[in-house]
């Protein structure tokens, strides 16, 4: 699906639960969680006929996330399912990954392409304070799991909070004694991620390089410093670093810093089927509501490239309040839209 800005669409991202077993201070409010009533949220065949439509349209990944989507039962059929429906070539999973241990062996048999496991720190009483429970020991499990398939690429995720506490270094370092790239992600001022502190991504390469002063890029030594020197890996939004001596590389998704927009292949599916075209926006369209209504494949078609047809030329992060009250800026928080 080519949009009106040119930038042909490819990829879908849903998620499948509003439900998670942690609480993030950036993505979820410590208590009072409003979960949407199961009955709205998607059933597994009405996702499976959205992918079916949204792949007849020219979709070819798809990346599981939520909420936390291993919350949700039955995850590796749904992979299963949708590696084996015509169009799909990928199929990648994000998770905070506390219940990865015992579904890891049912996702590499289900054919699941990839994963992203979300590590903001190594320190037990750091993780306590970001994500406000106490289960940095199954995440780093669920990691070890993984790393014993080496056919699934593997990715860690880390939001840099720029706290003290933060072991931003421990975190890179799992670069270097692993084949596994660890890579930095600009925090959004969406949700409980506006008005919290954070490291941005030339910030943070900054103090990479002070500490790894052989961090390179094609064989050029840094400084200056700009994100943008960074290799992409495929075509998605990170930019890559080697750094001599270590296994995997170091990467930065640096959406405020360094706006990306233009190269935006994404489009996003709420866990009630709400499609979105753009994180920062509310707009989008209603596919439960096309689905529940008896709509067909087509009208459902019509719906996605209507939508499609308003996706935005790019987020105003960091503009006036004001102007983002007029551009109808999206109340959900991450949890909800899926990160
Ligand atoms: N629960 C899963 C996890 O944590 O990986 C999947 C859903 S989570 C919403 C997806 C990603 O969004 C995580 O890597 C998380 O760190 C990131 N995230 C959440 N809120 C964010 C924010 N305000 N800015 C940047 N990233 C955010
Ligand atoms: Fe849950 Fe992921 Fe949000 Fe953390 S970032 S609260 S793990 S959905």
């Amino acid at each position: 699906m080519i949009d009106r800005c040119g930038r042909n669409i490819d990829y879908l991202r849903i998620s499948v639960t509003d439900r998670c077993n942690l609480r993030c201070i950036y993505c979820m409010p410590e208590e009072g969680v409003q979960h949407v009533e199961r009955s709205l949220i998607l059933q597994e065949e009405e996702i499976l006929r959205i992918c079916r439509v949204m792949a007849e349209l020219g979709i070819r990944k798809i990346k599981l996330t939520g909420g936390e989507p291993l919350v949700r039962p039955r995850m590796p059929l749904l992979v299963e399912k949708l590696k084996n429906m015509p169009g799909i070539e990928k199929v990648t999973l994000t998770t905070n990954g506390v219940l990865l241990k015992e579904q890891m062996r049912d996702f590499a048999q289900a054919g699941l392409d990839g994963l992203n496991i979300s590590l903001d720190t190594m320190d037990k009483a750091c993780s306590r304070r970001i994500t406000r429970r106490d289960e940095l020991g199954r995440t780093l499990e669920g990691i070890r799991e993984a790393q014993g398939y080496p056919e699934i690429s593997l990715k860690i995720n880390c939001v840099p909070l720029g706290i003290p506490e933060q072991d931003l270094c421990q975190i890179a370092l799992i670069a270097r004694d692993h084949k596994v790239h660890v890579r930095f992600i600009e925090m959004m001022p969406i949700g409980f991620g506006a008005g919290l502190p954070c490291l941005s991504g030339p910030e943070l390469l900054e103090r990479f390089y002070r500490r790894w002063p052989q961090l390179q890029i094609l064989g050029k030594k840094l400084p200056p410093f700009s994100i943008y020197e960074g290799e992409p890996l495929g075509n998605g939004p990170c930019h890559y670093y080697d750094v001599e001596g270590f296994s995997g590389k170091i990467g930065f998704i640096s959406a405020v810093s360094h706006k990306f927009c233009g190269e935006c292949n994404r489009i996003r599916l709420t866990s009630q089927g709400f499609l979105k075209t753009c994180l920062q926006y509310a707009a989008g369209r209603d596919l439960r509501a096309v689905i529940r209504n008896g709509g067909s494949d087509e009208e459902m078609k019509k719906v996605i490239l209507e939508a499609l047809a308003e996706k935005p030329d790019g987020h105003v992060f960091g503009g006036s309040l004001e102007k983002q009250k007029e551009d109808k800026t999206e109340k959900l928080c991450m949890a909800q839209i899926g990160g």
